[in-house]
């Protein structure tokens, strides 16, 4: 793997953001959360194609605020959207703005990234009311591109891939040569471990986890392959959820970090020797210092 593409797929409820995963990366999907909303940035699929890896991530944050996490999350929406390659916005095929649209676009021109406005559902509309929609949006924004596709029937996709694909940078390499990894790296691997903890332990620790990366590094091996060793810690609120994380004798938490494993390696491509710790943080969600603590800091957003 030399490239890796970062792109973010958003829009409101319905709009089409899974239909247009699916019809994107076809059957190759590696990983598909179901849990809406669990995670800051949710990866939604992992897609490898020739030297390319393409990282689909849901932006969660774009919604509305709700609890001081939930404002947390407007500014990861934010930091999200700075971070990578491509954004694309999900809309329907509608010559009118909402409220939140508005919003959105407030937040999209605060950021440098090319932004495709992907007008969505154009099976449903006659090819007239699409134009209107179109000079919407190009006076709307600052947008790269405005491009009305169907999820449904693939009209449109293989354009819209063409220009994903054009917009990526040259050549990045996918680690460093000197083995660190990198920042997009160790938070994909903690929303990975967090995803398949909350998958696992069903509805048993509601949302009260975090989890952070304490390293990560990869290491060359004589007639091996590369390693990546991490260290990661599953935080939560009560001892008793601690209990549960762990399960007898440990079984829950070594099958967290079986999936997450697996998972990661699918990512990274190379072996992983991934070591899980749990702790417990009182109320951390409430407190900004600890919430700083575990990576979530709203100051540096
Ligand atoms: P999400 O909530 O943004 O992930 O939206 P979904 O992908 O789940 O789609 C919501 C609904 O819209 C589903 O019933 C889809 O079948 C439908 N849908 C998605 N894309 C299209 C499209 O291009 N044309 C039509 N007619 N329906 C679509
Ligand atoms: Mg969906």
């Amino acid at each position: 793997m030399t490239k890796s593409a970062m792109i973010t797929l958003c829009g409101r409820p319905n709009v089409g953001k899974s239909t247009l995963t699916n019809a994107l990366v076809g059957e190759k999907v590696a990983i598909v959360s179901n849990k809406p909303q669990t995670t800051r940035n949710r990866i939604t699929a992992i897609v490898n194609r020739g030297d390319t890896q393409y990282v689909l991530l849901d932006t969660p944050g774009l919604h509305k605020p709700r609890s001081r996490l939930g404002d947390y999350m407007v500014k990861a929406a934010k930091g999200t959207l700075k971070e990578v390659d491509v954004v694309l916005w999900l809309v329907e095929p509608r010559a009118k703005l909402t409220e939140e649209d508005k919003a959105i676009i407030g937040l999209l021109k605060e950021v440098k990234t090319p932004v495709i406005v992907v007008i969505n559902k154009i099976d449903k509309v006659k090819k007239a009311e699409i134009l209107p929609v179109i000079d919407l949006y190009a006076h709307a924004g600052e947008f790269h591109e405005i491009i009305p596709v169907s999820a449904r029937t693939g009209d449109g996709v293989g354009l819209l891939m063409e220009e994903v694909f054009r917009l990526l940078p040259e050549g990045e390499p996918f680690y460093d040569e000197d083995m660190v990894t990198t920042q997009t790296e160790r938070e994909i691997s903690a929303e990975i471990i967090r995803e398949k903890a909350l998958r696992l332990l069903q509805e048993e620790v509601p949302h009260g986890i975090a989890v952070t990366i304490e390293t990560m590094k990869m290491r060359k091996r004589k007639g091996k392959g590369d390693i990546c060793d991490i260290d990661a810690s599953i935080v939560c609120e009560k001892e008793t959820h601690k209990r549960i994380i762990i399960g007898k004798d440990g079984a829950m938490l070594r099958r967290i970090g079986t999936d997450a494993r697996k998972d990661i390696e699918n990512m990274l491509q190379r072996q992983v020797n991934l070591k899980l710790w749990v702790k417990v943080r009182r109320d951390w969600k409430d407190d900004d210092t600890q919430m700083r603590s575990f990576g979530y800091d709203a100051r540096k957003l």
